[in-house]
């Protein structure tokens, strides 16, 4: 697997490198973000919507479990699950809506056991260096042939 880890000074910084991800990332992606609250995940996945086309404010999802933000013929799903106990109990359809074709998932605190988290495009583990220094990896699964 991939992985790379690079350092930010700056929510800015944070943003442009999810800008540089979302270049990665195509239709029926699914980005698995993860670190603990105010690390920058919402930060990155701004930059990332952002350059994929979003022009609206993208903030943290509160009364629901994600936002579905247009850019052209796609749709950009933010999740945020740190309020989801587990997913069992819950409807199987919770997490359809937004992923899947035609679609660019990024979710935060994904609960790993859900089978529709499996395969994600890019992995991104964010964590406090003091200050406004942030740590981010990111980690590329590799794919097979032919299944991604
Ligand atoms: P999370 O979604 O992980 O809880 P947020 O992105 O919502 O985190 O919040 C991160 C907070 O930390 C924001 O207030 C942001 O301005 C601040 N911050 C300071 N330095 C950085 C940095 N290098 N990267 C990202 N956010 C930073
Ligand atoms: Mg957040």
């Amino acid at each position: 697997m991939a992985s790379r880890t690079v350092e930010t000074s700056g929510p800015r910084e944070t943003e442009s490198l999810g800008g540089e991800l979302a270049a990665k990332l195509g239709e029926g992606d699914l980005v698995l973000v993860r670190g603990e609250l105010g690390a920058g995940k919402t930060t990155l996945v701004r930059g990332a919507a952002r350059a994929l086309g979003v022009t609206g404010p993208v903030t943290s999802p509160t009364f629901s479990i994600g936002h579905r933000y247009r850019a052209g013929s796609l749709t950009v799903s933010h999740l945020d699950l740190y309020r989801l106990g587990g997913l069992e109990g819950e409807e199987p359809e919770l997490l359809a809506d937004y992923l899947g074709p035609g679609r660019i998932a990024f979710v935060e605190w994904p609960k790993e056991a859900a089978a529709e988290l499996a395969g994600p495009r890019l992995r991104v583990t964010l964590s406090h260096g003091g200050g406004d220094r942030r740590r981010i990896e990111v980690e590329e699964p590799e794919v097979e042939p032919g299944t991604g």
